[in-house]
Parts: structure tokens; sequence; C-alpha cells
């Protein structure tokens, strides 16, 4: 990660009305009102009924981009995804809120250390276990989800998590949230919208699975509480905003000065006493304002060309937050005629192709409108953004890091 002590934000990194606000429920999210719509059936997967019934239309037709082969590689990556935690339900599977294999003698006897020591090594470990990105934020409730399909997530005063007939207990003790952010691969999304790009969030699925699982594993052998997620339990976008991954983006992704859009995100919540992170300001809200790349490119207009604003597009939007807002259920039609996911938000995203950041990290403080990097956005934004070198004498941050994941 490039160092963020530079970034840090200096005014609030969520902007909310606190009288509209209310924590977001799950049966509120697009793949179940779509999945409602379409079925008659409350479910996260119900979605797919119609996605699937295009992609065996697209197999038995053979089409450029979307052949039996193509389809294939998408099942193999998604897999472990599936067998770890089917993009998570809470407390399913090897996302089982309690230890899975710790002994027992280990389960309460926490391990001391000072919290420098300790995030430094949990970070490591993260990264061990295949986080490209790692960072801890304050567990903020808003984040949480208000409920899952059945049952409503509560905070009470309770030795360990638990899920209970009627709701799914997190220790009032769990305070922090570990983010992770596992890349994709650049030239597969770069597909979109062909079934590779599907193959590329769905190895990112498999791969968050395994980080989460892995790192929550290892923080419960050493005595402490840890709740792996994926996309359940809690928000990851903001929690990421939080964690100082990155800032978010007009198209609603998050968007990190490494990857750009190009990551999953998978967290941890727990008690471990560990340092938080602060978000970081690295000039995308000023960057997107003028830049529409994801807006063209986007097959169901589906993002924003407005100001960012506390007015919801549709009932899968959280009300009471200033943000672009996706018209959700219009993207997931998308998915479902184009029978896999849609990745062309992030792959136009001149972020996800990556430059230096001689320029965008430099100008923080810069209040003219149309900068250099803006109009090439404009003059490019058809064409890609290749990588340029740093060439002048400035002590700019210029990122060495490969942008294309596994
Ligand atoms: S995933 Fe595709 S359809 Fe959905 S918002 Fe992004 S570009 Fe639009
Ligand atoms: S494509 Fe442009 S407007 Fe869209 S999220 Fe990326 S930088 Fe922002």
């Amino acid at each position: 990660m490039i160092p963020r002590e530079r970034h840090h934000r200096k005014d609030p990194a969520h902007r909310i009305d606190e009288s509209r606000y209310r924590r977001f429920s799950v049966e509120n999210q697009a793949f179940v009102t779509v999945g409602m719509q379409d079925t008659g059936k409350k479910g996260i997967l119900h979605f797919t009924e119609k996605m699937f019934a295009n992609m065996m239309a697209n197999i038995y037709s053979d089409v450029p981009g979307n052949s039996r082969l193509d389809y294939a590689a998408d099942l193999g990556a998604n897999a472990l995804n599936l067998i770890l935690g089917s993009y998570g339900f809470p407390n399913s599977r090897f996302l089982a809120w309690n230890p899975l294999f710790v002994p027992e003698p280990l389960r309460h006897r926490k391990w001391e250390a000072g919290a420098g020591d300790m995030t430094r090594i949990v970070k490591a470990q993260a990264r061990l276990y295949g986080a490209d990105l790692v960072g801890v934020a304050r567990l903020d409730s808003k984040w949480v989800y208000a409920e899952d399909l059945e049952k409503p997530f509560v905070f009470e005063n309770a030795d360990d998590p638990s899920e209970e007939r009627d709701r799914f207990v997190i220790p009032a003790s769990v305070q922090t949230a570990i983010v992770i952010a596992v890349a994709m691969n650049q030239e597969l999304i770069e597909a979109s919208p062909a079934a590779a790009s599907s193959t590329a969030a769905s190895l990112g699925y498999s791969r968050m699975a395994i980080s989460a699982v892995s790192l929550a594993e290892f923080i419960r052998s050493l005595g402490y509480t840890a709740i792996p997620c994926m996309n359940d339990t809690a928000l990851s976008i903001p929690l990421a905003i939080d964690a100082g991954l990155g800032e978010l983006g007009r198209h609603g992704l998050l968007i990190t000065p490494e990857f750009g859009s190009n990551v999953r995100l998978c967290k941890v919540l727990t008690n471990m006493p560990l340092l938080a992170d602060s978000p970081v300001d690295f000039g995308i809200a000023r960057f997107c304002r003028n830049c529409l790349a994801c807006v063209d490119h986007c097959p169901s207009k589906s993002i924003s060309a407005g100001e960012p604003s506390f007015e919801v597009a549709c009932a899968n939007n959280n009300p009471g937050v200033e943000k672009w807002t996706i018209d959700a259920e219009a993207c997931l039609r998308f998915w479902q005629e184009n029978g896999h996911s849609c990745a062309n938000c992030i792959a136009v995203c001149p972020f996800t192709a990556g430059f230096d950041f001689t320029h965008c990290l430099e100008c923080v403080d810069c209040d003219s409108e149309g900068c250099g990097l803006q109009e090439i956005s404009y003059l490019r934004k058809k064409h890609g953004y290749p990588t340029r070198s740093n060439d002048d004498d400035s002590d700019a941050l210029v990122s060495p890091l490969s942008r294309r994941g596994l």
C-alpha cells in the first residue's frame, strides 16, 4: 500500500443526515427485490434464475465471449466462494461466527501485546492470507445491516457472537472492523461485459472468502472474537472508506489508490484492540465530478451524471447519506440480460488502469476546475489510461504496485 499519511481527510468521510438515516436492511438489496419481482420468493439468489436462463442461451448460441468454455472458467473460479461462504450468509458454513478448529484451551486465553504490535501483526497475517490491501476501522454501527432476510443484527453485552432464533447477536465489545481488499485480474475485468469479467469477480469472491475465514480463525486462535464477513452483516464500502482503503466513486464503488475499483471487499469484525486507520482524500470526489466515463459506458444507465445527493434513486439505496446513487435494479436487470455480471464501470474507470499519482495526489488542495488530468480523462476515456512515468523532479508518489490482481 502507498503511504496514507499525506492523504488523511480533513473533512468527515461521510455526510449523513441523521434525521433521515436508517440502517440498511438486506431485504432492500437489489438482489432480493429483483428476485422477489421475478419469483415471488424472498432470497438473495433468486434473481439468478433469469440470468442463468440467458447464460444457457448464450452457450447454446455460442455467443463470442460467452461460450461454454468462458462460463466454465467462471464456474471454476466461483467454486471456493460457494464452498466457503456463498457470497456471505451470516454465520454460515466456514463463515461461522465462532471458532472452527481452535483447540478449546486457546479460545478464551488472550494473547497480550501492545496495540501497535497487534495491528502490525494482524495486517501482515491478512496479507499472507491473500489481502492486497488491509485497513482497520472503528466499527460504526450505522454500517451494520439492520437485519438479514429473517432477523435483525443487534449489539448486546455477550461474551461470544451468536445466532438466536430471532436475532444475530454481536457482542458490544466488537468495536473494530478489519477491512480487506483483494485485487481482481485487470485483463479479465477489461473484457466486460463478456463472461471473463465475471470470472475475475468470482475469483475475487473465492479469494476474499479464504482471506476472511483464515484471518478470523487466526484472531480466534489468539483468544479474541472474530466475525468473518463477505457481503453480509455490514456494508463493506463505508467500512473500507473508514479504514482508509479508498474513496467512494460516482459508480458507487470504492476507488483505491493502488487498484482503482478493481477490488472485492470483505471484513472481519473483532474485539481485538487494534489501532484504527484514518480515511483518505486523494481527490476522487473532485475527479468524478468531471469524469463521466462510467456513466457513458453503463449499459443500463444506472449511474448518475448529476451531483452527489441525499436523495435516493430507488428503494435499494439507503437514505440519509450523501453520495452518487445507483439504480441498482436497472444494473441487475442488465446482469440478467447479459447472462452474467457486468464490470463495465470498473473496466473504464481511469483508476483501474492506473497512472502515476503525480497529479491526483499532489493536487488535493487545487481549486481549479478542469485540471490537466481531468482533461486527459475526457480525451482518453474511450481509449484507456496507460501508466505514465514520473518524469519530473518532484518527490511525488508513484505507485510501484502491480495493478493486475491474480
Ligand atoms: S455493473 Fe454494469 S450495468 Fe451495473 S452500474 Fe456498472 S456498468 Fe452499469
Ligand atoms: S469512471 Fe470516472 S466518474 Fe466514474 S468512478 Fe471512475 S473516475 Fe469517477
